[in-house]
């Protein structure tokens, strides 16, 4: 059996959605704009760094949708999410701070590890380069609104991002999110993940998976003893059991 990030989410979020799509085979039909665009400028990306017209690549595999009838949201339309597209791209080659050597090898990179009883895990990674001169897995996203900044170290319990360090055992990862909106902006976050960095089901800053932020425990998960005086209080007696932690270790 081989097992991945997405597969294992999906179970995680809903067992019955899971067989829907990987037992029984329904898959979701590509109608989203903002997902298809998302892998066309991925493709786009990849051009940049072969030294190809990134912008031609993605006027190109974006053209292949311009008479689809993808679902569009918040007034977007083909036009505008090209408009964006070119931007971003310029933009990103301006900044200069992400640099791959040998892209053909580190885009799009297979890792798998093998687990107990013959099974195996998959990842595949957006790529693995420098962000301002330090090696890191680097996972591109496009969005239409900023990811969460902060509180600092907030990253570190991003599930999927726990994985691919896990799976690759590169402790560096950084996410690199394109986003969609009237003044397009790209924000470069990394994290450092430790080694008992822990996947958790519902974790994660990213929509919709966002639950760590609203997550009262945060503080605790984030060593912040600002956030847990200020979100938390230890009912009485309770620290009477953390001997079954100990036993748990
Ligand atoms: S306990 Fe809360 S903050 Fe910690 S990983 Fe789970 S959802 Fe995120």
């Amino acid at each position: 059996m081989i097992f991945s990030y997405t597969q294992i989410s999906q179970y995680l979020r809903c067992p019955r959605s899971y067989r829907l799509r990987y037992l029984d085979g329904w898959q979701e039909r590509d109608t989203r704009a903002g997902m298809v665009f998302g892998r066309c400028f991925e493709q786009a990306l990849a051009a940049l760094f072969c030294k190809q017209d990134p912008e031609a690549k993605l006027f190109q595999d974006w053209g292949a949708y311009r008479d689809q009838n993808l679902q569009y949201k918040n007034g977007d339309s083909w036009d505008r999410i090209l408009h964006q597209g070119v931007h971003l791209l310029q933009r990103f080659a301006q900044d200069e701070r992400i640099r791959i050597r040998q892209p053909q090898k580190n885009i799009q990179v297979k890792v798998l590890r093998s687990l107990s009883g013959g099974h195996e895990f998959v990842s595949y990674l957006d790529a693995i380069g420098t962000l301002d001169g330090m090696r890191r897995i680097l996972d591109w996203k496009t969005t239409t609104s900023r990811y969460p900044e902060g509180p600092e170290g907030v990253l570190t319990l991003d599930s999927q991002l726990i994985s691919y360090s896990w799976a690759s055992g590169m402790p560096d990862v950084a996410l690199v999110v394109f986003v969609r909106k009237h003044a397009p902006e790209i924000q470069y976050l990394s994290a450092s993940i430790s080694e008992d960095g822990q996947f958790s089901s519902h974790s994660g800053i990213r929509y919709p998976q966002n639950g760590c932020l609203s997550c009262p425990h945060l503080g605790l998960c984030l060593n912040n003893q600002q956030l847990i005086d200020r979100n938390l209080m230890r009912k009485p007696g309770a620290a009477d059991l953390d001997w079954l932690d100990e036993l748990a270790d």
